[in-house]
């Protein structure tokens, strides 16, 4: 069987959990396609090449996680070449035998218009700085949070001011708020709608 559930919104908004308790629910693959645009993002050199010529071992690193490796990649997400070097590998993922969860920017618009569920995952700036501050640690983060809130609306900005596959939800797809929702409810809603069309 092949059927694609596309995830996309901005950072913190919950994509991550949702995509990966849609995924274990359903034994579908599951790809955080931002680990890709973190991995180029920290690689250094020529971002295109370092696109052209990632390795697992890429994706496997322990700092892909940190609010720098977000910046750096979204960074390198402006630049056409950088997305056509990682467009084939997550098409193929996405309709590879099985069923695949996709999370990122432009599942929905660009990689896999034809997804069978759509989802658009958002929250207010305030809410999802607040949840990457809780994570880091709150009182104890390394960044205050004004310093993540700046940053989250920095990434916000160019994530959706880009060019090339901006951030924007897919004319046919389903919004999840999350901002005042817990994300067990937010869990049931997409595994709701992926009932719904399986
Ligand atoms: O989702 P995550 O925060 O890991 O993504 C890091 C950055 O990678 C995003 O801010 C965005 O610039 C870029 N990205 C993208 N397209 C995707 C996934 C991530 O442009 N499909």
């Amino acid at each position: 069987m092949i059927f694609t559930v596309a995830i996309d919104g901005p950072a913190a908004a919950g994509k991550g959990t949702i995509s990966r308790a849609v995924a274990d629910r359903f034994g579908f693959a599951h790809l955080d396609t931002g680990a890709l645009y973190r991995a180029v993002g920290v690689k250094g050199g020529n971002p295109i090449t370092a696109a052209l010529s990632l390795t697992p071992e890429d994706l496997d690193r322990e700092d892909l996680r940190s609010l720098e490796a977000g910046q750096a990649a979204s960074r390198v997400a402006v630049i056409p070449e950088v997305r056509a070097a990682l467009l084939n590998f997550q098409r193929s993922f996405a309709r590879r035998e099985g069923g695949a969860v996709l999370d990122g920017r432009d599942i929905g618009t660009v990689i896999c218009p034809e997804a069978e569920v759509k989802l658009y995952v958002t929250a207010s700036a305030p809410v999802r700085a607040r949840r990457r501050w809780l994570e880091l640690g709150g009182d104890a983060a390394p960044e205050s949070f004004e310093t993540i809130l700046a940053q989250v609306e920095d990434r916000d900005a160019r994530d959706m001011g880009r060019a090339d596959a901006p951030l924007r939800p897919a004319d046919d797809a389903i919004h999840l708020d999350t901002s005042e929702m817990r994300i067990e409810e937010a869990v049931a809603q997409a595994i709701a709608a992926v009932t719904a069309r399986l």
